[in-house]
């Protein structure tokens, strides 16, 4: 496939005032919609807020904000954040959000995942748009006090009005993401990349990692000794932080010669893992769909799967190795 030339958008290019007079309603006040509320109502906009009766119901209260029903939100809004979890999300927008929308309105999600795979399906008299941010709720709010902002996947899904990029941008520079800089793509394109990352680069990195573990304690080293080598010890992510600045490549500089010759000279050893032929099977799955059914029809039938993942998890053995090597090296809370 060839690659397509990305378009990022920053500060310069997004105009508030697209957004001049309009009341913008965050509905979900939970990990993005508190932070994204704060940052919008900071950048100068009028922001009510729709929850339910709940613990985030009284924090938006507490916050200042001027709080109703979901469906009371949506009725006084020109621009509404659709911020609740992706899951309850289409009963959430057909009982209380679409029979209240304005022809005309913004309509903004910050995942792609219902409208890309059909769950959701906007009336076509509205702008609906995308901003979703590669960063958790907290540090949507942090980076942007903090003056720097974080980076965003944006889209324009529909443009009923003709005003629908400028909108976006708009909304976008509000949130506090054009100071980072937002790419625009489709929202199915969002949907998949995070998809992506979640079933195949998790997995395959989370087996790499158990498999470590395994050789080395069936080779007789102590679990303790194991996870701090691989993990515990921070130095993992210190690397991780060294890629992020310099890069993939240029951080093996901060590794002494022998590991970089013994890294370099035996990477060859794990080439031949079938990795990508399964990740391309993974990646087929999210984009026609597949993956998107199986979810829906896992979730009608009410399975307590996640009960179960847990009480099997619960049972490894890593759970006591890990609490060991925290308690001995002062790790976490354990310290
Ligand atoms: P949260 O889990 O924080 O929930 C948001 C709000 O929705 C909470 O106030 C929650 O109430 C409320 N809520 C839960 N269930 C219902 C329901 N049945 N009806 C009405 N309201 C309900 O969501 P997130 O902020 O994590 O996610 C919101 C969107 O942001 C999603 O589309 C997600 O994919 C996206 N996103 C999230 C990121 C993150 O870091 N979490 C990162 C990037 C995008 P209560 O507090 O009572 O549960």
């Amino acid at each position: 496939m060839p690659h397509v030339t990305s378009k990022i958008f920053y500060d310069q290019d997004a105009d508030l005032s697209a957004l001049a007079g309009m009341t913008v309603a965050v509905v979900g006040y939970g990990n993005q919609g508190r932070a994204q509320a704060l940052n919008i109502r900071d950048a100068g906009l009028s922001v009510i807020v729709g929850n339910i009766a709940d613990a985030s119901f009284a924090q938006a209260q507490a916050d200042g904000f001027a709080t109703f029903p979901i469906a009371g939100a949506c009725a006084q809004a020109d621009v509404v954040l659709l911020l609740v979890p992706d899951e309850v999300m289409p009963k959430v927008y057909t009982e209380h959000v679409v029979p209240h929308l304005r022809a005309g309105a913004v309509l903004d999600f910050a995942s792609g995942y219902n409208v890309a795979f059909g769950l959701i399906v906007p009336p076509a008299n509205i702008d609906v748009i995308l901003i979703a941010p590669r960063m958790i709720g907290l540090g949507v709010r942090d980076t942007v006090v903090a003056g720097k902002g974080f980076p965003s996947f944006i889209a324009l899904h529909q443009d009923a009005t003709g005003q629908g990029m400028a909108r976006l941008l708009a909304l976008a520079k509000a949130v506090g993401t054009t100071r980072a800089g937002c790419l625009l793509m489709s929202m199915h394109d969002e949907a998949a990349l995070d998809l992506f990352t979640e079933q195949a680069f998790g997995p395959a990195f989370g087996q790499v990692m158990m498999s470590a573990i395994e050789t080395l304690i069936d080779a007789g080293y102590p679990p303790e000794a194991v996870l701090l080598e691989l993990y515990l010890s921070g130095e993992l992510i210190y690397s991780f932080q060294k890629i992020l600045e310099v890069g993939m490549l240029k951080q093996m500089d901060y590794h002494s010669h022998t590991s970089q010759y013994g890294t370099v000279t035996r990477s060859a050893k794990f080439a031949d893992l079938d990795l990508k032929s399964r990740m391309r099977a993974v990646l087929r799955e999210i984009q026609d769909g597949t993956f998107a059914r199986e979810w829906s029809d896992m979730q009608a039938q009410g399975a307590g799967m996640f009960e179960r993942v847990r009480e099997l998890r619960a049972q490894l053995p890593l759970n006591e190795w890990e609490t060991r090597a925290r308690r001995a090296f002062k790790i976490g809370d354990a310290g």
